[in-house]
Formats: structure tokens, C-alpha cells, sequence
């Protein structure tokens, strides 16, 4: 039995059976041959079984997952079936006599390179397409596995060095029981989707995908962030029990669930959900939510092949809009880069992606891309309580510059007869520091702040929220933090603005009271999260809380701010 300690992702205790999800080793010799036949067999072979398998993983993510996300693997088939393709691999075995796996990736990659050359979004996506195609069918030449999530049919824990949130994305609840990775920390994106999927999660484990084999039992205590490998029948029922407790815990929790949010002196806060899908609106309505502070929109831009169209994005919109009806939901708009990549746009590798060309850098610039999605959510700003928000800004020219592409689209849309709200909020993410240091000069322009902690203290720490090694300064109590906090919501309440946060500090229990104290109004986490929130809250005095605003302002350490939250609170 071996107990591994990680990064606690998400709630809950799991235990199966280790399925790994790691790249399978794809490198091969160029060979001469001699039986020119048997090789293209061979390679017809590969192509039938990557047929079969994408077929049954298409299948299975237009069940789960819907046919949006289902659409990649058809991008996937039309490559494999597409004669242009694959008759040249043949050729290439026939007239040079090599081995199908070299003739397979000089092919491909004589393809994807000229595909890639050309001034097509089209063709560029279509690169992308051929690339991950042409891994499949190399692994059944090769004969080695190619784990595939979509592919996961019995309950399994799933172990991986990393998971993209694509890869998390297409995880199945019924059979995927809890996951592992070894690198990530609390809000890298797989962490954040499996609290949206109440997946038990354990992430920055470091040694995981070495220390455990394919099928050794494992257990995974997403409540105090374990990992546990081969456990012995005692240590089996220790964790049987706690999670039978945790069952129980939510049951108790579950008895708020209709009853609005105040605290024990009568003062009532908006405790709202992040999520990433339509789909994800049924975790907010079974948690009590009461309404959307957070629609991650890019999630609607990845595990395709190709941009969405406005089409998509309109009915992905309004089917939030309707289903949390007069709720308000706040979406942000495109927020791609750091560790959330778009393949089909092929845009060039950066030393510090968090840092680079990323959300509204890249939309100001794409405003093609933008514009799609600013029409596309106008045009849903009628069936709900819609408010925009733009992500990382960090210049009033910025906020300014998206704010004038909303307001012509708006136009525009007007002069084709098209009914647009005209009571939308529109508002930034306060998650780089510059932005909230002048925090008043934002508040006179914007109709509200979403303060950012994932990213807001990975920038103010200077610590990348992905690398599990600088983790420990992921200190959201850290009196950097709070200062910066406290300045937006004053300067928000200066201008008659709310604040909102939708990091993941918002739904941190020693995070609360502080922020009950500074007198945020919106409180944005995952739905899980809000029952757990909303019970205490209950207990505690805002008042009490705010007394205490210039003592946590003026402490030296995020431990001395633990201790004193604790003592106060009980914890
Ligand atoms: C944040 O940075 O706090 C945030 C909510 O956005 P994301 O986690 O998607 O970067
Ligand atoms: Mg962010």
C-alpha cells in the first residue's frame, strides 16, 4: 500500500481500478520490405480498427457530451476515409518499398506541413485534424494501446500525467470514478471541470502515473487530496465510510437548497455558479444556485475541429438564458490560451502562455473570431438576465475597445430587424493587477468588476497556477491578495457597481468570512461548492466581520490570516 499526497481538486472519495491515460510511444524504424502487399494490408488494417474506434467514440461523446463535441471524430472519419489521403500512403509502400509506419508519417506530415502553409482557417484545421488522426493509426501499426477516454467502459480511476480539459471534457461520469494527474494545482482547468462534473479529483501528485500500474486498486480522497495505491481491506472500509459520510454531509447540506443566502444578521449575498456548458445549468439548479456568475465560453470553442458558428454559440446562449430563466448570467466572453489551447487556429508556441497572446489580446485582434461570438450572444440577450463580461483586461483601452465591438454588433444587428435586450450589464474580470490597483478608474466605466483569483493571484504571486511545484503561493489569504480584493469591491461601491468573484477563493471556507467582511456581493464558484457555502454563511455576522476589515488589511502572512479566521469562526 503505497499514500501518495497531492493537491486536493475535487470533493468526494472514489475507489476503482487504474486506467492510464498516458501518450503511448510512437516512434518507429524506417524499414526496407519486400512484401509490398502484406504491408498494405497492414496498413489497411490500421486504418479499419482507427474506423471502428473512432465510430464508437463518436458515439459515445454525441451521448454524453452532445453533438457539438461529437462533430471532432466526424472531422476525424472524413480524414480517414478521404482517398487523397490515404491513396498516397499506399503509393509511398508501393514505389519506395518502406514500411507502412514510414510511409504513413512522411505522407502525413508532407500534408500537414502544406496544409498548415496556407492562408485557409479552413485548411489549417483540417492539419490539425491529420495529425491527431495519424497518431491512431500509427499506434495499431505499432501495436501499442492508445488510451482514449472516450473509449472507457467499466469503473476506473484515471491516471495521467496531465489531463487537457478537452481530455476532461470527455470523461464519462458513469465510468470514470475519480482522477489523478501528476502535474496541475487547484485551478488548473481539469481541476475546475471536475468539480463541474463532481468527479473526486487529486491533482500535482507528481509521481502518480509511476508509482501505480494499469489495474492496481486505487482510491482517491478528493476531500484531503490522497492518493491511495493497493490499500489494504481495513484502510478499503476506512475510506467506504468516508464516503458514506460525505453522502451524508451533502444530504445536510441539501436542506438549504431553496433558501436564499443570508448571513446570521440578516444581510443577504448572491451565490452564483462557474460553468462551462448549458448542460452544466443542472448542477446549478440541483445545488441551489441562484444563478450563472461565470459561463467559461471557450469550452464551446475546444474539442472541435473548427470555430463555432454564430448559430451554435446563439443556441449554446440561449439555452442558459433560458434554462436559469430571470437569473442573471454572466457570460465571459472568449477566454482562450495558458492552458487552454485552440489547435485549429495554429497559433505559434509562446515561452509563457499565461503571459502571452491570450482572451481579449486575441479577440482585439481576431475580431473576426470576436464579433461572431459578441452577435451571437446579443442575439440570446432576450431570452434572460444577460450580462457580458471581458476577460484579462488590463487597460482601460482594452475594456473600451471591446466595449465599441459590442456596441457596433449591437447596431448592426439592430439594422437587420434583429430584437437585441437593451438592458445588458456589461462588465471586466479583474484578474491582472494592474487592473486592480486602478480599480477606481474602472468602476467610473464598467457596470461591474468578477474579481479573478485564479489568475489575479498567479500574476500578483508571480506562481503559474499549472506547476504543482510553486503551489504553496497560491495564497489566497496572503494580505497582497486581500488589499487588491478590497480595492476593487470599494471601488466598485464607490461608483454604485457590484462585485462579484468567480476564482476559486470564492468558494473557499476561510475565503468566506473575509470576503463577507469586505462586503463582496457576488460570490461565483463551482455549484458544488454552494450548499457547502450557504450553511455557513448562515453562522456567520457580517457586521462581526467587517470590524475586523483593517486588521486581515494590515497582516504580514497568509498564515497569520488563517489563524485568525479560524479562531474567529470556529474552523
Ligand atoms: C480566474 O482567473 O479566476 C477565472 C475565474 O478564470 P479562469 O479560471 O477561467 O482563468
Ligand atoms: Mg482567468
Amino acid at each position: 500500500m503505497t499514500n501518495i499526497k497531492g493537491i486536493a481538486a475535487s470533493n468526494g472519495v472514489a475507489i476503482a481500478k487504474a486506467y492510464k491515460l498516458e501518450a503511448p510511444d510512437l516512434s518507429f524504424d524506417k524499414k526496407v520490405i519486400d512484401d509490398v502487399e502484406a504491408e498494405v494490408t497492414r496498413l489497411n488494417d490500421a486504418l479499419d480498427i482507427s474506423k471502428k474506434e473512432l465510430e464508437t467514440i463518436k458515439e459515445n461523446a454525441r451521448k454524453t457530451l452532445g453533438d457539438e463535441h461529437a462533430e471532432i471524430f466526424s472531422a476525424h472519419l472524413l480524414v480517414l476515409g478521404d482517398p487523397e489521403l490515404i491513396n498516397p500512403i499506399e503509393d509511398n509502400i508501393k514505389t519506395n518499398k518502406v514500411n507502412a509506419e514510414s510511409a504513413l508519417d512522411e505522407t502525413a506530415t508532407m500534408f500537414v506541413n502544406m496544409f498548415k502553409a496556407m492562408d485557409n482557417e479552413y485548411m489549417r484545421e483540417r492539419a490539425a485534424d491529420i495529425q491527431d488522426v495519424t497518431k491512431r493509426v500509427m499506434a495499431h501499426l505499432l501495436n501499442v494501446s492508445f488510451p482514449d477516454p472516450a473509449l472507457i467502459d467499466e469503473e476506473v480511476i484515471v491516471l495521467a500525467e496531465d489531463l487537457t480539459p478537452s481530455d476532461t471534457a470527455q470523461l464519462n461520469k458513469q465510468f470514470v470514478k475519480g482522477f489523478t494527474t501528476n502535474i496541475g494545482g487547484r485551478t488548473s482547468h481539469s481541476a475546475i471541470m471536475a468539480r463541474s462534473l463532481e468527479i473526486p479529483a487529486v491533482v500535482g501528485t507528481k509521481t502518480i502515473t509511476n508509482d501505480a500500474k494499469e489495474g492496481d486498486t486505487i482510491i482517491v480522497d478528493g476531500i484531503d487530496g490522497h492518493v491511495i495505491i493497493n490499500p489494504s481491506d481495513d484502510v478499503i472500509k476506512q475510506y467506504e465510510q468516508k464516503q458514506a459520510d460525505f453522502e451524508k454531509q451533502k444530504e445536510i447540506w441539501a436542506k438549504l437548497k431553496d433558501e436564499p443566502t443570508v448571513s446570521s444578521d440578516g444581510k443577504h449575498v448572491e451565490l452564483v455558479a462557474n460553468i462551462g456548458t448549458p448542460e452544466d445549468v443542472t448542477g446549478i439548479i440541483n445545488n441551489g444556485g441562484e444563478g450563472v456568475g461565470l459561463y467559461r465560453t471557450e469550452f464551446l470553442y475546444m474539442g472541435k475541429s473548427e470555430l463555432p458558428t454564430e448559430d451554435e454559440q446563439f443556441e449554446a446562449y440561449k439555452s442558459v438564458l433560458e434554462q436559469m430563466g430571470d437569473k442573471p448570467v454572466v457570460v465571459r466572453t472568449l477566454d482562450i490560451g495558458g492552458d487552454k489551447e485552440l489547435s485549429y487556429l495554429d497559433l505559434p508556441k509562446e515561452m509563457n502562455p499565461f503571459l502571452g497572446f491570450r482572451a481579449i489580446r486575441l479577440c482585439l485582434e481576431r475580431d473576426d473570431i470576436f464579433r461572431v461570438q459578441l452577435r451571437a450572444l446579443l442575439r440570446a440577450s432576450t431570452y434572460g438576465n444577460l450580462k457580458i463580461m471581458f476577460p484579462m483586461i488590463a487597460t482601460l483601452n482594452e475594456f473600451r475597445e471591446a466595449k465599441q465591438l459590442l456596441l457596433e454588433e449591437k447596431q448592426n444587428l439592430q439594422k437587420e430587424g434583429v430584437e437585441v435586450s437593451d438592458n445588458i450589464e456589461v462588465g471586466i474580470m479583474v484578474e491582472i493587477p494592474s487592473t486592480a490597483v486602478i480599480a477606481r478608474q474602472f468602476a467610473k466605466e464598467v457596470d461591474f468588476f468578477s474579481i479573478g483569483t485564479n489568475d489575479l493571484i498567479q500574476y500578483t504571486m508571480a506562481a503559474d497556477r499549472m506547476n504543482e511545484r510553486v503551489s504553496y503561493l497560491y495564497q489566497p489569504y496572503h494580505p497582497a491578495i486581500l488589499n487588491l480584493v478590497n480595492n476593487v469591491i470599494e471601488a466598485a461601491h464607490a461608483e454604485g457597481k457590484w462585485a462579484g468573484m468567480c476564482g476559486e477563493m470564492a468558494g473557499d471556507s476561510i475565503a468566506i468570512p473575509i470576503l463577507l467582511g469586505l462586503g463582496l456581493d457576488e460570490f461565483s464558484m463551482s455549484a458544488t461548492s454552494i450548499l457547502p457555502a450557504r450553511t455557513q454563511i448562515k453562522d456567520l455576522s457580517k457586521e462581526e466581520l467587517a470590524s475586523y476589515k483593517d486588521q486581515l488589511l494590515s497582516m504580514s502572512t497568509a498564515d497569520e490570516v488563517e489563524a485568525f479566521i479560524r479562531e474567529k469562526t470556529n474552523q
